[in-house]
């Protein structure tokens, strides 16, 4: 992610940012009293990279067994847990957010008391409480006497933990500026959302498709805020469960949204505040202010049908995203323009001229291998003409890079049938190989002939002795053949198979 650094952080989250707004809420400061999700320092203070803290808790993780059937492919891709034991550990706060909100886990190092450097390689909530999964080198016992509950520890986003957790956050803020503008705007509630793995874009599912100047206006209407620098700031109280409300349904009976998990117990609401804009309740980490995230909305939706309803998704670039996509797509846009030796602008026009050049030479091809096809017939029929005793035999092996050998070999098998006049009696072979190959190279080969039972015998040949795979109707067979066809050795068996070949 090395776009990042082309971007101007902001250095540290203003003090106001973060507000608890009723007296019920409290935060812990008793070591043995974790700090529950949604007051965590992650969530009070998103720029903070590392805290001094201890461990509340520590136990080895036990892989809960591999669910039954298929996996669905996700397009959120968490960390996986690598094979080496990991323990869970709780830490009195931390800057480390665990997955939530629609927002995936960070990863980060946690520093214990010796100078041992550990890896957190995912964070989850369980319950009300941020748990670390931390990776183990070395003995388990060593690394559990090394989070002795009470111990002073350092957790850290590392550099590569702070790059993801910078793109996660530009991301989900963008997505609430985003949301907040198609409903206020076009009346169009966000269903669901997904916050991608970088640097794929994120989306919004909204209830319908959008044309190109809905998209437009609300790009530029969240630009707008964007250059507005409007600020970001948390509100947080106690939760009170008895007033929440569910989510809101549609006529189709589809939900708007995510209502609050049922097995959170951290007691804390809070609700995400763009100035002027948008109140939204999430628990996830957002940038003190929009500065820097400039929205770039693909000008399409792609439209998405379940069994009961239509959906369409509309996706979103922001932050370091935006920048890794526009460099990306500069990259290949100007590496194309390199091969074409043609300017950037010129690059759709230049394609659909090697496209129609193309189509055009593979018809030239095309009308040339029949040429050549029946040319081919013409010269056996010429040599056959004369030769009145008996079977007329003859093995033709050619070089030919073309993707459809075998298909050129047929157009010559129909020529031969065509040209060469019933009365005769003759067996031909025709093999191809590439000019250049190796084990994985595949030739061809078509055996003609004017009596089927010799074609079939041949064609049982090729099988048996080259181990050719292949088959026939007719007076026709062919067959592929995989490896490095040698004239001295695949050529001496076809053309002993066909003398051995009797009327
Ligand atoms: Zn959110």
């Amino acid at each position: 992610m090395a776009a990042t650094a082309t971007l101007l952080l902001p250095t540290s989250t203003p003090p106001e940012y973060h507000r608890i707004v009723s007296e019920a809420v409290h935060i812990p400061t008793d070591p043995t009293t974790p700090v529950p999700v949604g007051i965590l320092a992650c969530q009070r203070d998103p720029l903070l990279r590392e805290l001094k803290t201890n461990v509340v808790s520590c136990m080895v993780h036990q892989p809960p067994p591999a669910p039954a059937g298929k996996k669905a492919k996700k397009a959120v891709i968490a960390p996986t847990l690598p094979d080496d034991p990991i323990l869970e550990v709780i830490l009195q706060d931390t800057v480390i957010f665990p997955e939530g909100g629609g927002q995936p886990t960070d990863t980060g190092i946690i520093t214990t008391n010796d100078g041992t450097v550990w890896q957190v390689v995912q964070a989850k909530r369980h319950g009300g409480h941020g748990v670390h999964y931390v990776k183990v080198h070395g003995d388990v016992n060593v690394a559990i006497s090394a989070f002795t509950p009470g111990s002073s520890v350092t957790v850290a986003l590392d550099q590569a933990g702070f790059d993801r957790r910078y793109d996660h956050m530009s991301m989900h803020t963008s997505q609430h500026l985003l949301s907040a503008l198609l409903e206020t705007r076009l009346g169009l509630p966000t269903l669901s959302w997904s916050l991608t793995s970088y640097p794929t874009p994120c989306y919004v599912e909204i209830p319908r498709g959008m044309i190109v100047e809905e998209i437009l206006s609300i790009q530029n209407e969240a630009n707008r805020l964007v250059f507005e620098g409007r600020k970001v700031h948390v509100e947080v109280r106690e939760l009170d469960r008895e007033q929440e409300q569910g989510v809101q349904k549609l006529e189709s009976g589809r939900a708007v949204g995510k209502a609050l998990p049922d097995d959170y117990t951290g007691g804390v609401k809070r609700v995400v505040v763009i100035d002027g804009v948008d109140r939204n309740p999430c628990c996830g980490t957002h940038m003190p202010s929009l500065h820097n995230l400039q929205l770039f909305l693909l000008p399409h939706t792609d439209s998405l049908s379940r069994s009961t309803t239509t959906s369409a998704r509309l996706y979103f670039l922001a932050g370091p995203r935006l920048i890794a996509h526009l460099t990306t797509t500069h990259s290949l846009l100007s590496s194309t323009a390199s091969v074409l030796s043609c300017g950037m602008p010129l690059v759709p026009e230049r394609v659909t001229q090697v496209i129609d050049e193309r189509r055009r030479a593979e018809k030239r091809v095309g009308e040339v291998e029949i040429e050549l096809a029946r040319s081919l017939a013409k010269e056996f029929a010429a040599v056959i003409g004369p030769h009145q005793e008996g079977l007329f035999k003859q093995h033709i092996h050619r070089l030919d890079d073309s993707a459809n050998a075998l298909g050129f070999l047929s157009t010559v098998a129909f020529a031969i049938t065509d040209t060469i006049p019933n009365t005769q009696k003759y067996l031909i072979i025709v093999t191809s190989s590439p000019s250049g190959q190796n084990a994985s190279s595949t030739s061809v080969a078509l055996v003609v002939g004017s009596d089927e039972k010799l074609v079939k015998a041949v064609g049982e040949g090729l099988k048996s002795k080259l181990g050719i795979k292949g088959g026939g109707k007719g007076p026709r067979w062919t067959g592929k053949w995989t490896g490095v066809w040698k004239e001295s050795k695949e050529n001496a068996v076809v053309q002993e198979i066909l003398e051995t070949t009797l009327e």
